[in-house]
């Protein structure tokens, strides 16, 4: 028997079929459909598609070969894809030097007859065989080679199909992948962004809304107020001697002591208005709905809470508020709370004065 020798472009004939990404896929019908024509044309039980891979030689589709051989010492295809000109035909293996010893054929209902048009790339490569095999000795007239050979352009040009399809799908796929890339990338921007924006609304040490976040709340309660006619105060509260706690102290007790006044102010303010840190030992609180009355008591009610803030030092604080007039801009409003305060702490601190 002799071996089939190795195609000379062998490398690159095998990157050429593994390019087609067709090896080991799962049978295809529309490569099924030709093998039977191929077999019906020429009038033999058995047909195959062959692909010559390094070492092996793999069905894409077969009729009546059972479990074929999938070796390629015994494979007459390997010896097909050595001339990719031409189809190959063996009309008795008994015959012929190169099958006589074949195990194929030496053997009782062996392999007599053999055709193989090559599956030839646009390239010229030889990727395997549309064969057609009979247990006979078989001729084949020219209209059943020219058949096969036709069968075996066909074969080819449903492997470029498949592979472009499979090209389409991927870049599909890798379009899809990058539009999700994209949305995440975005969905990071907007998160971040949002926290960006958080931060500039909210003070670092104690979590309550900033100077900033204050005014854009004041403008809004001074809307509200104009058009409904409800009151609306503004108090402005400084702790006493601050520069002291920080002196005596340290500056980081001084921070919890600013974090704990915040605490209080916060709950305080909880569902009925806003505090805010205004800068330093400085705070806001917004009362929309309290009349000036009512503003005081709950700033008096603030001012003594600060006394019993459990945090082990003797804390005062000033308070001045104002409630709304008709003339009043948010400008004005604030500017009145914070005169109140300034009386309030050059008539002794530790108490609230509301403007006139
Ligand atoms: P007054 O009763 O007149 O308000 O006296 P004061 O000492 O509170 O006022 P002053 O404006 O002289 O000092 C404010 C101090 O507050 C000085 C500053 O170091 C301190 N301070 C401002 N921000 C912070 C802060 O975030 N943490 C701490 N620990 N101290 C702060
Ligand atoms: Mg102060
Ligand atoms: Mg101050």
């Amino acid at each position: 028997m002799s071996r089939p020798p190795k195609p000379d472009n062998e490398e690159a004939r095998l990157a050429a079929l593994h390019g087609f990404d067709i090896l080991d896929s799962e049978p295809e019908r529309a490569f099924d459909d030709l093998v039977r024509i191929a077999a019906g044309i020429c009038g033999v039980p058995m047909a195959a598609v062959t692909l010559i891979d390094r070492d092996r030689q793999w069905f894409k589709a077969q009729v009546g070969m059972g479990s074929p051989d999938p070796s390629l010492d015994t494979s007459f295809c390997a010896h097909t894809v050595l001339d990719p000109t031409a189809a190959t035909v063996v009309p008795d293996a008994t015959r012929d030097h190169r099958f006589a010893d074949n195990p194929l054929v030496a053997t009782a209902n062996g392999i007599r007859f053999y055709a193989g048009a090559p599956l030839v790339t646009q390239e010229g490569f030889a990727l395997g065989a549309l064969c057609v095999v009979d247990d006979q000795p078989h001729e084949l007239a020219p209209f059943q080679l020219q058949a096969l050979d036709a069968l075996s352009r066909q074969i080819v040009q449903l492997l470029e199909l498949r592979r472009v399809s499979k090209q389409l799908r991927h870049q599909l796929q890798e379009r899809a992948w990058y539009e999700q890339q994209m949305q995440h990338y975005q969905d990071q921007l907007e998160q971040q962004n949002a926290d960006l924006s958080e931060q500039t609304k909210t003070d670092p040490l104690t979590g309550l809304p900033n100077r900033r976040a204050f005014a854009a709340a004041l403008d809004g309660a001074m809307r509200k107020a104009a058009q409904s006619g409800d009151p609306l105060a503004v108090a402005v509260l400084d702790v006493d001697h601050f520069k002291t706690v920080n002196d005596l102290h340290g500056h980081d007790e001084g921070d919890r002591v600013l974090v704990a006044l915040a605490d209080m102010l916060k709950s305080q303010a909880a569902g009925r208005g806003m505090a805010a840190r205004h800068g330093g030992e400085e705070f806001v609180i917004l009362m929309p709905g309290a009349s000036l009355e009512e503003a005081r008591l709950q700033c008096e009610f603030m001012r003594q809470a600060v006394g019993l803030l459990p945090i082990g030092l003797p804390v005062s604080v000033s308070i001045g508020l104002a409630a709304r007039s008709r003339d009043d801009t948010s400008e004005t409003l604030f500017r009145r709370a914070d005169q109140a305060l300034y009386e309030a702490k050059r008539s002794g601190r530790d108490r609230v004065v509301a403007a006139a």
